[in-house]
């Protein structure tokens, strides 16, 4: 083993192969020391790396011990103080020892390391590889130059081969050391392979993430290009669609939506983007746009959850009421400390009564805007949730527009007469306000003509029906029914007097000075000019005078006027209504029954004659079904009792029977009527008077039980205004009593009775 004596070139980042030229500057002394010394005497040198690149002065124990016997080529002194050299790599060698002198320039002893050859059999397979594998790594890497490409592949000695291909690559220096190193020449051979590979393989990564950079430039610039384009050829044609675009942009930035809102509407812009500004397309999307972004996604009033607030708020606003006002209260103090929709409340009572007033109040005390929809009429699924944009002339459905109109995310939405609404063969309305008023689905409720999702959840809504009996279960099922019944005429009075007189004086601009209506007055514009349960009608006569007194005034014609009794007529014409009082004295075969209606109570009085004939039945006025079973129950009661009532049990064959029920101003039907119609028969086939001060209402069964009815306060008032002092009502509605207004309670009887007996025994007179 022959020891060389060589100087020193270290090397940072750079490896030579034995059989490669390589060119690189030198700076530092020692180095150039090196050179002189090795090119003057036409010596070699030792070439090796450093271990730590970055090191300025070399250590002896920071080389690679194993580098390149190399031949200095060419020297080239630069004007900046490097001189650059071309090197020869010559052969493997090993540092034995490092000499130490005090000499700049570093030597090293050092002996040349053989190659282990591989056998010839193995050879072609591995150059085979190797160029396989060479030749994939050109193909990825588009910046490698063709022609040294093809002089590498050139070379048939495999070890020149390796040698080469691993000085052209780019790999880490500790990656080119371990091949160089490597003096076994299969195993140097397959380390080259898997690195190429992975070199292979990251140069493809590269690649893809490059494409995807430029693809992403690429394509803004393009839209950035395009669009400035679109701006000039859109002003140069006069509408400045471009502008109109950006605006909306701007504006849908400035909402904040979620994610997918703001994609959707982007998406929208960028169409109208690319229309003609004038084309009706073009104004279907405008419409769109407005619509959508005038929607109030982010405007919230701040709620006032103070439940002495909301009950001061009621007070003020409303007369009596007195358990409407309790639970709507509760009510309210439920959902402060839920934090949730919870049910959905529903006032339900005759027109009039107060229901939008009451739900204005409650959006009032909460301090939430108020938008009223009404449902009446409504019978297409459409009109709750919109039409698609598809349709000409679409719109968002009522709820969305309502919400809208509102101006903020949690207002209070009055769904008015939700009882009215129908259903037909474009869908069922009640299904799709269902889903609005469900908590777990108005989260995202999507309007098909909006298309993005609304969050409903801070949306509080308050429904309103004349009654829900007529709602279809799952809907009632979500509401919590408060019932507003209808106001006695002293009820009235306070109302007219606190709320609606002064109002309609108001409006009309009049003071306390120029108006004066008395209380006596206003008793007979309630008794004899309005026939209702709530106060509208009420509120219209007053309206009326209020506007002839204005007239009066303007005109000088009067400076004061009072409304009395006696000029009422003057102001509102003849009398309207009168009261169908009690009958002077007792009949036989009337009786006076109580209804229930959708106005309210009313009395009816059930008539029956009795004639010579051939056991007939006939039924007249304007009876219901129900109200002609109860007439079948009565007559099948009658005759089967008919020997106690002393009536003549033959009565069925030898007698017609006519039973009839003036209809009054409004219809009636239901199966209170049962005993009036029973009393009446039995009157009448029995020749006995019955009383005039007495009206009933009750259920028959064809046994003679007496069941249980509804709406009590409603009839009990009717009887109270018809100026009767007794009432009979099923034993079953006894505990409704204590909701009747105590005035009336105290002057009217209730008697209360469980059989038909019992109704005889107390209305016939002995
Ligand atoms: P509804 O919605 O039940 O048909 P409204 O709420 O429209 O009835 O009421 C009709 C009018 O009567 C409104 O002007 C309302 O303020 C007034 N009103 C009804 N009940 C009361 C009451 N208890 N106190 C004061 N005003 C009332």
């Amino acid at each position: 083993m022959e020891l060389l004596y060589l100087p020193v070139i270290p090397t940072r980042g750079i490896v030579i192969f034995p059989g490669t030229h390589v060119t690189f500057d030198v700076g530092r002394n020692g180095s150039k020391g090196a050179i002189d010394e090795a090119f003057g005497d036409n010596k070699n040198v030792f070439v090796t790396a450093q271990k730590m690149a970055a090191n300025e002065k070399v250590k002896a124990d920071e080389l690679y011990t194993i580098g390149t016997v190399s031949k200095i080529e060419q020297v080239l002194r630069l004007p900046n103080g490097l001189t650059r050299v071309v090197i020869r790599g010559i052969k493997r060698a090993k540092i034995e020892s490092i000499a130490e002198d005090d000499s700049p320039v570093m030597h090293v002893t050092a002996y040349e390391l053989d190659t282990i050859d591989m056998e010839d059999s193995k050879k072609q397979a591995y150059m085979r590889i190797l160029r396989d594998e060479y030749k994939k790594y050109f193909s990825v890497n588009h910046k490698m130059n063709a022609d040294k490409y093809m002089s590498i592949m050139s070379f048939s000695d495999p070890e020149l081969l390796c040698d080469i291909i691993s000085a052209e690559m780019k790999f880490d220096i500790d990656i080119k050391q371990q091949i160089l190193e490597e003096c076994d020449l299969t195993a140097r051979i397959e380390k080259l392979i898997v690195s190429l590979s992975n070199e292979t393989e990251i140069v493809q990564l590269e690649n893809e993430i490059g494409v995807k950079v430029k693809e992403n430039i690429d394509k803004n610039q393009r839209e950035y290009y395009l669009r400035e384009q679109m701006k000039v050829i859109s002003t140069e044609l006069g509408g400045d669609i471009a502008g109109e675009t950006e605006e909306y942009r701007e504006r849908i930035e400035k909402l904040k939506l979620k994610a997918e809102v703001k994609e959707k509407l982007l998406k929208e812009v960028d169409r109208l983007s690319k229309m003609h500004g004038g084309s009706s397309d073009s104004s279907v999307i405008r419409t769109y746009l407005d619509t959508v972004l005038a929607l109030p996604w982010n405007k919230t009033t701040k709620e006032n959850l103070d439940i002495e607030n909301a009950k001061k708020v009621l007070d003020e606003d409303h007369y009596g009421l007195f358990k409407v006002k309790e639970r709507i209260t509760e009510y309210l103090a439920v959902r402060a400390l839920k934090k949730g929709q919870g049910q959905i409340l529903c006032l339900s009572g005759p027109p009039g009564v107060g229901k939008t007033s009451v739900a204005k109040s409650v959006a009032r005390a909460l301090n939430r805007k108020f938008v009223r929809i009404s449902l009446g009429g409504i019978h297409d699924e459409a009109d709750i949730r919109g039409h698609r944009k598809t349709y000409i002339g679409a719109m968002a459905g009522r709820i969305m527009e309502a919400v809208s109109r509102a101006g903020s995310n949690n207002a209070l939405i009055l769904l008015d007469e939700i009882d009215k609404m129908g259903t037909d063969y474009k869908g069922d309305p009640s299904a799709a306000l269902l889903e609005v008023l469900d908590a777990e689905q108005n989260m995202a409720f999507r309007d098909h003509y909006i298309e993005v999702p609304f969050d409903l959840s801070k949306v509080m809504f308050i429904a309103t029906a004349n009654t829900c009996r007529t709602l279809s279960a799952p809907l009632l099922d979500r509401l919590e029914v408060i019932e507003l019944s209808g106001y006695t005429t002293e009820e009235k009075l306070h109302i007219g007097r606190k709320y609606l007189l002064p109002r309609a004086m108001d409006n009309a601009g009049l003071n306390n000075k120029q108006l004066v209506l008395g209380e006596s007055a206003m008793r007979d514009i309630i008794e004899y000019y309005t026939r209702e349960a709530g106060v509208r009608q009420l509120e219209r006569e007053f309206s009326s005078i209020a506007r002839k007194v204005a007239k009066k005034v303007v005109t000088g014609e009067k400076e004061k006027v009072t409304i009395t009794k006696n000029n009422l007529v003057s102001y509102l014409g003849q009398k309207r209504y009168s009261f169908i009082s009690a009958n002077e004295k007792p009949e036989i075969g009337i009786v006076r029954g109580l209804a229930w209606t959708a106005v309210g109570g009313d009395t009816l009085s059930v008539e029956v004659n009795i004639m010579d004939g051939t056991g007939k039945t006939e039924l007249t006025g304007k009876l219901g079904d129900v109200m002609k079973e109860s007439a079948v129950a009565a007559i099948s009661y009658v005759r089967s009792k008919a020997s106690e009532l002393g009536i003549d049990s033959s009565f069925y064959k030898k007698k017609d029977i006519h039973i009839h029920v003036p209809e009054g101003a409004v219809p009636k039907d239901g199966p209170s009527a049962g005993i009036t119609i029973a009393t009446a028969l039995s009157s009448a086939l029995s020749k006995k008077a019955v009383r005039n001060d007495i009206a009933m209402t009750g259920e028959i069964t064809i046994r003679g039980r007496v069941l249980a009815i509804g709406g009590l306060k409603e009839k009990v008032l009717a009887a109270y205004r018809a100026g009767i002092n007794t009432v009979i009502l099923p034993k079953e509605n006894e505990k409704d009593i204590s909701e009747i207004p105590l005035n009336v309670r105290k002057k009217i009887r209730f008697v209360p009775v469980e059989t038909m007996d019992e109704v005889l025994e107390e209305a016939i007179v002995r």
